[in-house]
C-alpha cells in the first residue's frame, strides 16, 4: 500500500521520522534493524491514512450527491486511452454537462485536450504519488464550477493497485484495460477490478494485430467479481461506444442512488 511503497507523501515522511524517533534505551551499534517496530509504525499509518482519506471521500460523496453530479472514478493502466475516451464521450454524449477532473503526476497535456472539448477541467499533478486522494478531489472541486445533474469524469493516475484502495467519492469505479496489455490483467491487479462497476476493454479496432484473447479477458474478470458489466470498445473507430453511452445514460437516470 502506498504509504510503505513511497507514494503516499505524508505518510512515508512520518514513517521515516517515526523510525528514527523510537526510543533508543539500549546500547547497541549503528548497524541494526527493527523490523518488528517498522512494520507495526508502517501498519498504524497505512490504517490512518485510509481512514482519513474514507472520512474526506464521505464528505465528498454528500457533496457531489447535493449538487446531484454523477461522479465515475475511471482508472486504468497508463496508455490504456482513458483521456481519449473521455474526449469523445464528452464530444459525442451533447446532452449531458461533463466536468472532468484530471489526475497525473506531472503536466497539464491531459488538461489541454479536456479544455479543447469546451468542457470544465481541472488538473491535479500528483508529484510522486501514483494515485488521486479524496483530498485532492475536496480541492478540485472546490475549483472546479459544477453543474447540478452533470456527469463527472475523475482520470485517475495510471495504474491499477493504489486507485483501488483510497475512495474518492465518487458514485462509481470504471476500469479501462486495452488490448494492447495483457489478457490477464483482471488476474494480476484482482482489486481494482473486483472494485469496477464496469470493466471497458478497449482498442479493440487493434484485436487483429495484437495476442489478445479477448474471451479469457472477459471470463478472467468475471472470475473476480462476477457482476461487472464488461463492454468492448475502441475509442478511436467509435466501435462499441454506442453501449457505453448506453450504460452511462442509464446510469445517469439511476442517479445517485447505486453510490
Ligand atoms: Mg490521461
Amino acid at each position: 500500500m502506498c504509504a510503505t511503497c513511497g507514494c503516499e507523501g505524508d505518510g512515508v515522511a512520518v514513517i521515516t521520522v517515526g523510525y528514527q524517533d523510537h526510543d533508543h534505551p539500549h546500547e547497541h551499534g549503528p548497524e541494526h534493524e527493527h523490523p518488528h517496530e517498522h512494520a507495526v509504525t508502517t501498519l498504524t499509518l497505512e490504517q490512518k491514512v485510509l481512514a482519513k482519506n474514507d472520512e474526506l471521500a464521505a464528505a465528498n460523496r454528500v457533496r457531489l450527491r447535493q449538487r446531484g453530479i454523477l461522479a465515475l472514478n475511471m482508472t486504468s493502466s497508463p496508455g490504456a486511452g482513458k483521456t481519449t475516451l473521455i474526449e469523445r464521450t464528452i464530444r459525442e454524449l451533447e446532452s449531458v454537462p461533463v466536468a472532468v477532473i484530471e489526475g497525473d503526476q506531472a503536466t497539464m497535456l491531459d488538461a489541454r485536450r479536456i479544455e479543447a472539448t469546451g468542457c470544465k477541467v481541472v488538473q491535479v499533478n500528483t508529484g510522486a504519488g501514483c494515485h488521486l486522494d479524496a483530498d485532492m478531489i475536496r480541492r478540485a472541486l472546490d475549483a472546479l464550477e459544477t453543474v447540478p445533474g452533470s456527469l463527472l469524469f475523475v482520470e485517475n493516475v495510471g495504474n491499477l493497485v493504489c486507485p483501488a484502495l483510497f475512495d474518492l467519492g465518487e458514485a462509481g469505479k470504471v476500469v479501462i484495460v486495452s488490448v494492447t496489455e495483457g489478457t490477464d490483467k483482471p488476474l494480476k491487479y484482482p482489486h481494482m477490478f473486483a472494485a469496477a462497476e464496469l470493466v471497458l476493454i478497449n482498442k479493440t479496432d487493434l484485436l487483429p494485430y495484437v495476442d489478445f484473447d479477448l474471451g479469457r479477458c472477459v471470463d478472467y474478470a468475471r472470475s473476480v467479481n462476477p457482476d461487472v458489466t464488461i463492454l468492448p470498445v475502441s475509442a478511436t473507430s467509435g466501435d462499441g461506444l454506442a453501449h457505453w453511452y448506453d450504460w452511462l445514460t442509464s446510469r445517469l437516470t439511476a442517479g445517485i442512488s447505486m453510490s
